[in-house]
């Protein structure tokens, strides 16, 4: 038996071999940014690079996105996913005539997924491991452009705006049992090499309207229900509840008025609002949401009109696997000889990502890793350092695949033991259905 670390010697060389074909293909998806659920030319460029392995590539697994496995089915099979959309930020030097461009660097996720799939399949170290790997670029996981996605919906094509969803929905995560995921970030020092765990809020998304009565504003007000009265008055009942919420809950809300009248000289006979209720665990999700609600009732109630609540859960919380970051981290002391001073322990946030949907079925590692300067999603974000965001993802999370799968799987078979997930599949999609539809309040009866 080949040990260990020549395993991973063998992998790191052959992506230090590849070096140049990573770094052009990062550039080149850098170059033709896509949005979520428009990645066909990513899709067909990670399909090319996994084909020119030899891999057999399965397209269109979530609308767009592909996947290749490759290893021993009789044993646990490792996921490391890349992320294929992009943001639009019209006001970055790098956008396209989209106003479309890798702000969230997503590419970078991209390219350590091609890197990984040089160093485990190229060098040939895949055959003395005890499982497979499932290389997965996974579409849409920023949650924009909703119009495009409803319009997707309405056709049949997708179900859910996330593409991890989309995904588990289909059964791609039917034969995974753990994912392997990196992100950019800015860790504000080169002497910070990456940040390790993730704990981030989940989301439930709500589309309202208020529907009143339309009337002439000067000569019969009272005889209209004025329908940006109500979502004024749901706003202040939303802001009255904010202490309520617990700090450890991290609860946001978030709202914007989308519509609110036609004209000036018209009681608004409609207004619309759009919210996100975010918070770090499903109870609190649940709870915070059902306040909301009421604000939004409330708002209806008091000017005898109707509101209608179309609930949608966006994203679940992530809270990110304790022990495979513990591997993935060792990988990272061993390789570049620091010491613990290199890492920062714990990112928690109140943002939210699909990772976190599947981080409640099977473990999910989410590293946050640096060589960008400015700022996630901002026009001054920018890769600074090629080395540390785009190769060395690439052959830590490799390495972590050698020691996950190396002698009979044994680490593998350990995250799995300590993992208890909160949904199987099925469980998963029904809390999906439970939470999001239509609820119809009518105060004008009161
Ligand atoms: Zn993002
Ligand atoms: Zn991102």
């Amino acid at each position: 038996m080949i040990d260990k670390q020549t395993l991973k010697l063998r992998c790191s060389e052959a992506i230090d071999q590849n070096r140049e074909a990573i770094l052009a293909f990062a550039d080149d998806i850098y170059r033709h940014p896509e949005m979520g659920y428009h990645e066909f030319r990513s899709t067909e460029k990670m399909k090319e690079v996994f084909q020119q392995l030899g891999l057999a590539v399965e397209d269109g697994i979530a609308y767009t996105g592909c996947s290749a496995k490759a290893g021993r089915e009789d044993g646990p099979v490792v996921a490391i996913m890349g992320e294929l959309d992009s943001l639009n930020c019209p006001d970055h030097p790098d956008c396209d005539a989209n106003g479309n461009v890798h702000s969230c660097g997503h590419h970078a996720q991209l390219a350590y997924l091609y890197g990984c799939a040089v160093g485990l399949v190229q060098s040939g170290v895949l055959p003395s491991l005890d499982g497979a790997v499932k290389f997965i670029a996974i579409p849409a996981e920023e949650y924009v452009d909703a119009d495009y996605r409803s319009g997707l919906v309405a056709q049949g094509k997708i179900k859910y705006y996330g593409g991890k969803q989309e995904y588990l929905l289909r059964g791609g995560m039917d034969d995974v049992d753990m994912v392997l995921q990196s992100h950019l970030i800015n860790t504000q020092s080169k002497d910070i090499v990456c940040c390790l765990d993730t704990d981030c809020d989940g989301f439930i998304g709500k589309s309202v309207r208020f529907i009143g009565r339309a009337a002439h504003a000067g000569f019969a007000p009272s005889e209209g229900i004025n329908a940006l009265n109500m979502a004024q008055l749901a706003l202040n009942g939303i802001h009255t509840l904010r202490e309520t919420f617990r700090d450890e809950d991290k609860v946001r809300v978030s709202a914007i008025i989308t519509k609110c009248g036609e004209m000036v000289n018209t009681v608004p006979a409609e207004a619309e609002m759009q919210l996100m209720v975010r918070a770090a665990s499903l109870d609190a999700m649940l709870d915070s949401s059902r306040k909301v609600d009421r604000a939004l009732k409330a708002g209806a109630l008091a000017i005898g009109g109707k509101v209608e609540i179309q609930n949608q859960i966006g994203y679940l919380p992530l809270h990110s696997s304790r022990e495979l970051t513990a591997v993935y981290k060792e990988n990272v002391k061993n390789y570049l000889g620091c010491t613990d001073s290199a890492f920062i322990p714990q990112y928690v946030s109140a943002g939210s990502t699909d990772l976190g949907d599947i981080s409640h079925i099977v473990p999910c590692m989410h590293i946050w890793t640096g060589g960008i300067s400015g700022a996630l999603h901002a026009s001054d974000f920018k890769v600074t350092d090629q080395e540390a965001a785009f190769i060395l993802p690439a052959k830590m999370m490799a390495m972590t695949v050698i020691d996950l799968l190396f002698d009979k799987a044994g680490c593998a078979k350990a995250v799995m033991d300590a993992f208890h997930p909160v949904f199987t599949k099925e469980e998963y999609l029904a809390f999906l259905r439970e939470h999001s539809g239509l609820d119809f309040f009518d105060g004008s009866t009161l």
